[in-house]
C-alpha cells in the first residue's frame, strides 16, 4: 500500500519521525511551503532562510535516495494536504511539535505516528510531571541521567556530583583567545532562497545535514572542553563564546539529541573534556531541552495566555531597534539578534526577558517577539521559556521565583557595563542603571505577591534596607517613560 508521508520543516531527519523505516519503493514524501505561514508574522529573515533552505536541501537529498518528493508551494498547509486527500491518499506524519499544528493536522485526518525527535516520550514526561509537587528541572534531570544511563557509574553520577553549576558561572576571561567560528559555504539553493527573500546571507548557519554534522564535530573538538566554565558569560569580544550553536539543527531535525549526546560523551570518554564541561552540556541537552518540551505539552495550549502579574506595557521600541536605547547590554544583544537571529541562553533570560519582566511588558507581546526573532524559536521552546521562566507570567507554576536581576548580575557576568552610559551600582539619578532601578521597583510593586516566598527572603530584606525607596520609585517612573520613548 503506497503511503504519503507529510514532512514538516522541523522534522528533517531520515531516521526519525515520519521517515523512520520509509522506503522509496513504497512511500512518497509531501513537503509544503506555506505562503500563509511565511506571511503570518514578522519572522526574522535569517530564520526564514534557514528553515526554507534546509527543507529544500533535504527534499533534494530524499530525491537522490530515490523518493518521489512533492514539494508544494501552497497558500496553507491545509490546502496542500487537501490535494492529497482528494486523491484518496492516506497521509501519515510524526506527531507535530506544536499544539496548533497538531490540531490542524488532526482536523485534516492525518494519521500520526510517535514524535521521537526527543529522548523523552510525551507520556513518560507527563507521568513524571504528574507526580511532582514542584516541577524542579534538577529532579527531572537526575531522573534522566539514571534512565538514559548517561554520565553514571552504577547509580551514582560520574565525578561524584549531579551538578557542576558552581564551576560553570565564571565571567568572561580577560585577555583570552577565543577560538574561531565554524563557517558554512553557501550553494545555489542558499542563494536562491536568499534572493526570493530579498536578503543577503553570511556563513553562520548550515542548511544541510552534512553541515549540521560538521558543526557538531567542530564544537565537540574545539569548544566543548571549555564550554562549562563560560557557559553563562557574556562579552562584546565574542558573540558565540564556547556555545555549540546546535539548537537550530536540533529544532529542525537535522540533528537528533541522541547523536549530539553520543558525540559529546565519546570525547569525554577519550579523556579530552573536563567533567564540568561535559556535565554542563549534557544538562542542556537531556535536561533543559527535554524538560522545556515536556512542560510545553504538560501545561497545555492555554498556558501561553497566562498573565499573573497583570503586565500590560507594550513592547519597548528598543527590542526592534537598538538605536532606541543607550543601555549597552540591550544595544549589543539586539544588534546580535538582528545580525544572526541568535544570542545564547543567558542574554535571553537575564537581559531580554529580565527587562520585559521588570518593565511589566505584556507577556504575549514579548512571546511573539521572541518567537519571531530567534532562529531556533519553536513554539515548544518559547512558550514555557518566556511565560514560565522569563517573565513569570504563570504565577510560579514552573519556577518557584522570578528570574529578576539588577545591573549587578549583568556587570558581574559580562563586560557590557564598561561601555555603558549607565552605572550598574546606581539606582537613582540620571546615570542609574535601568536594570538596577527597575529591579528594586519590581520587588516593591509586587511585594504582596512575593514577600512570603521563602526563596525571596534575602531580596526583600535587601529592599527593606533601602533608605531611598521613594527616590527609586520616582526614578523608575522616569526610566519606564524613557524606555517607552526610546531615550534611555
Ligand atoms: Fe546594562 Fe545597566 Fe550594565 Fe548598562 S549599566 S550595560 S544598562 S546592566
Amino acid at each position: 500500500m503506497p503511503r504519503t508521508i507529510y514532512l514538516p520543516f522541523d522534522q528533517l531527519h531520515r531516521d526519525f519521525g515520519g521517515l523512520k523505516g520509509a522506503d522509496p519503493a513504497r512511500d512518497q514524501i509531501l513537503m509544503i511551503e506555506s505562503s500563509g505561514m511565511l506571511a503570518s508574522r514578522k519572522w526574522h529573515p535569517v530564520r526564514l532562510h534557514f528553515l526554507l533552505s534546509s527543507a529544500r536541501h533535504f527534499a533534494d537529498e530524499l530525491r537522490l535516495e530515490g523518493f518521489t518528493v512533492h514539494y508544494l508551494s501552497e497558500p496553507s498547509i491545509e490546502s496542500g494536504l487537501a490535494k492529497f486527500h482528494q486523491e484518496g491518499n492516506p497521509v501519515i506524519a510524526a506527531e507535530p511539535s506544536s499544539f496548533s499544528q497538531f490540531q490542524r493536522l488532526q482536523k485534516l485526518g492525518v494519521h500520526f505516528i510517535e514524535n521521537d525527535f526527543f529522548l523523552t516520550p510525551r507520556p513518560l514526561f507527563h507521568k513524571w510531571a504528574a507526580g511532582q509537587k514542584t516541577f524542579l528541572m534538577e529532579n527531572f534531570y537526575r531522573a534522566q541521567r539514571k534512565r538514559l544511563n548517561i554520565l553514571m557509574e552504577s547509580d551514582q553520577p560520574v565525578g561524584g556530583l549531579w551538578n557542576f553549576d558552581k564551576e560553570n558561572r565564571l565571567p568572561p576571561p580577560k585577555k583570552y583567545e577565543w577560538k574561531p567560528y565554524f563557517s558554512h559555504a553557501r550553494d545555489d539553493i542558499d542563494h536562491k532562497v536568499a534572493k526570493e527573500l530579498g536578503i543577503s546571507i553570511d556563513e553562520t548557519w548550515a542548511t544541510t545535514r552534512a553541515g549540521a554534522l560538521a558543526q557538531l564535530e567542530y564544537f565537540v573538538e574545539v569548544h566543548l572542553p571549555s564550554f562549562g566554565p563560560y557557559e553563562d558569560a557574556m562579552t562584546t569580544e565574542n558573540w558565540a563564546l564556547h556555545h555549540s550553536l546546535l539548537s537550530p539543527y536540533l529544532n529542525n531535525g537535522l540533528l537528533h539529541p541522541q547523536e549530539v549526546v553520543n558525540a559529546a560523551i565519546r570525547k569525554f570518554d577519550a579523556g579530552e573534556v573536563p567533567i564540568e564541561s561535559i556535565e554542563g552540556f549534557v544538562r542542556q541537552i537531556i535536561g533543559w531541552r527535554e524538560y522545556i518540551n515536556g512542560m510545553y505539552w504538560f501545561l497545555g495550549d492555554d498556558y501561553r495566555n497566562q498573565n499573573h502579574l497583570a503586565a500590560t506595557k507594550t513592547l519597548l521600541p528598543l527590542f526592534t531597534d537598538p538605536a532606541k536605547t543607550k543601555m549597552n547590554c540591550m544595544k549589543e544583544n539586539i544588534s546580535d539578534i538582528k545580525e544572526r537571529a541568535w544570542v545564547h541562553h543567558i542574554p535571553r533570560l537575564m537581559i531580554l526577558s529580565n527587562l520585559a519582566l521588570l518593565t511589566g511588558t505584556n507577556p504575549q507581546e514579548f512571546l511573539d517577539w521572541m518567537r519571531e526573532s530567534f532562529i531556533d524559536a519553536a513554539d515548544w521552546v518559547m512558550v514555557p521559556n518566556v511565560i514560565g521562566m522569563g517573565v513569570h507570567a504563570d504565577g510560579g507554576k514552573m519556577m518557584t521565583k522570578p528570574y529578576a536581576a539588577g545591573g549587578a548580575y549583568i556587570s558581574r557576568m559580562s563586560n557590557y557595563c564598561k561601555g555603558c552610559a549607565y552605572d550598574p551600582k546606581l539606582r537613582t539619578g540620571d546615570h542609574a542603571c535601568p536594570f538596577t532601578t527597575l529591579y528594586w521597583d519590581f520587588l516593591d510593586r509586587h511585594r504582596e505577591t512575593f514577600v512570603k516566598n521563602h526563596r525571596m527572603r534575602q531580596q526583600y530584606s535587601g529592599l527593606d534596607r533601602l533608605s531611598d525607596l521613594p527616590e527609586v520609585r520616582l526614578r523608575a517612573q522616569e526610566v519606564l517613560k524613557g524606555l517607552s520613548s526610546g531615550e534611555i
